[in-house]
């Protein structure tokens, strides 16, 4: 006999397993949603999203104070408050992890604090705070354990001074050297909140440019800034050996010509990706199978390979981001009540939440490249934007990638300061099925940075009245 029997046993609280176990009880299926932490929330709200934006924030404000004397005002010198920075950003994750919990207990949802592994396809053993276990039948299962910081190659993250994002983010001090080992989201969020701390921060990154992947024209728009920030961004370069010192770590490093030099930095923080989060849940007890790379597969309904029990979020591939997570968990839920649902998006939005933030949704041009897929393409230059230039931030690149024959919009890339609430637009654009003219004849309200998006839409046949250019028939890529 098991102690708890539960329609829906949703395991992992962060924005995957809470949005599942939340519609599932809205569509009045019994849940159980499981824990470590006293609240839903998971990484983002605890360890991630949440607090490095708040932190961002701040930085931003450190930031602008500085270049507000340019503009006739004089803050003086920021005085920072480590403690009562901290106190308020534990203050915003409080706020929201407590609306959860309420949210939770709102909907009649069972919130067991502890950790689960699968003892059968249909029963998880639960270990709960202070050692007691319960064991738990289930109809259905959500796995939502999310995903754990990589390791640096050589188990470096072990030696002392060396953090990974969630001691980052405690922010305990401000190192007066740091080096930052990647140049993917978080090396790149959280080496501009502690630079703007006061920390000299030198970034490496393995590859030839910042985050992979994505759009050069956009990533240089913020590289030239952060050149500015951070005081060397050393690409093509990796760390060859760490060794701990009295106050700090001695590193040598490995530039592209094979190069090494010893550098000594009071902290490091390794953020070279993460990895599916699956030990100690007892899958081999279950008929779930993982890919190669560690993540659970799933179908279009997020169902795993065994029929009972589904995957959602980091844990279910990439990209490994919230908001996705959480449509997942929407799709697992709907599937689970009897609902015909699947995750098909035809655009998932990624934004770099630094300064300025690179966002951009659907297809990318250098994807378009890589796949051989016709495309054209449309930039607008915020030099030519009067919103940008009234913000004293001239430094953006909007552009659109669309279908040479019907000029609908297949993605969107934007770098700019609020490019993470501009993609919104680009995101509906893309699902709605939008093409070039109808963004340009939407009228946008002036002056405002959204303007940029339908300047690029005029700017397709040269006709952008904010930015010249010959009049020219797109062109086939
Ligand atoms: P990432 O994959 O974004 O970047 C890791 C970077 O480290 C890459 O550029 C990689 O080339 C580099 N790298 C790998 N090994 C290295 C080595 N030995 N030396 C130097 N560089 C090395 O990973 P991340 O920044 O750790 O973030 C993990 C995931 O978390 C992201 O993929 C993202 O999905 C998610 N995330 C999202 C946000 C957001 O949405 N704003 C913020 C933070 C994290």
């Amino acid at each position: 006999m098991a102690d708890v029997d539960t329609q829906v046993a949703v395991i992992g609280a962060g924005p995957g397993g809470y949005a599942a176990a939340f519609l599932a009880a809205d569509l009045g299926l019994q849940v159980a949603l499981i824990d470590p932490e006293p609240n839903p929330g998971g990484v983002c709200l605890y360890q991630g999203c949440i607090p490095s934006k708040a932190l961002l924030h701040v930085a931003a404000q450190i930031m602008e104070s500085r270049t507000a004397k340019d503009r006739g005002v004089d803050f003086g010198n920021p005085k920072i408050h480590l403690h009562r920075l901290n106190e308020w950003k534990k203050g915003v994750v409080a706020k929201l992890t407590g609306g959860l919990g309420q949210l939770a207990k709102q909907r009649r949802i069972r919130y067991l604090q502890g950790t689960a592994a699968f003892s059968s396809h249909r029963t998880l053993e639960l270990k709960q705070a202070g050692g007691s276990i319960k064991n738990l039948s289930f109809e259905h299962a959500v796995i939502a354990t999310g995903s754990q910081a990589r390791p640096l190659p050589g188990g470096a993250t072990e030696i002392d001074f060396v953090m990974d994002s969630s001691e980052a983010l405690e922010v305990n001090s401000v190192p007066q050297k740091l080096l930052v080992i990647g140049g993917g989201y978080i090396g790149l969020e959280i080496g501009t909140v502690y630079a703007a701390l006061g920390s000299r921060v030198t970034l490496v990154e393995m590859t030839q440019g910042l985050l992979p992947g994505v759009d050069r024209d956009l990533v240089q728009v913020l590289q030239k800034r952060l050149e500015g920030l951070f005081e060397a961004l050393l690409l093509g370069t990796t760390v060859k050996e760490m060794k701990t010192r009295k106050n700090g770590i001695t590193i040598v490093l490995e530039g592209p010509d094979g190069e090494r030099q010893t550098r000594i930095f009071e902290r490091a923080l390794a953020a070279v990706g993460r990895s599916p989060k699956t030990s100690g849940l007892g899958l081999e007890n279950t008929g779930v199978e993982m890919d190669k790379r560690g993540f659970i597969r799933v179908d279009a309904e997020q169902r795993t390979s065994d029929p009972s029990i589904f995957a959602v979020g980091d844990v279910a591939g990439e990209p490994m981001l919230a908001h996705k997570a959480t449509h997942e968990g929407r799709t697992a839920a709907e599937v689970i009540a009897g609902r015909k649902a699947a995750f098909e998006p035809a655009a998932i939005p990624a934004v770099v939440f630094t300064d300025p933030e690179i966002a951009w949704a659907g297809l990318t041009e250098s994807e378009a490249k890589s796949r051989g897929i016709a495309y054209a393409v449309s930039r607008f230059p915020w030099g030519a934007s009067g919103r940008a230039a009234t913000l004293g931030r001239s430094d953006g690149l909007t552009k659109l990638v669309v279908d040479p024959r019907s000029e609908r919009i297949l993605g969107v890339g934007i770098a700019g300061v609020g490019a993470g609430e501009l993609i919104a637009e680009g995101v509906l654009a893309i699902e709605m099925g939008t093409n070039a003219t109808d963004i340009g004849l939407s009228i946008h309200p002036h002056p405002t940075l959204s303007e940029t998006i339908m300047e690029a839409a005029e700017g397709l046949h040269g006709t952008a009245t904010s930015y010249f250019q010959p009049r020219r028939k797109p062109k086939l890529r």
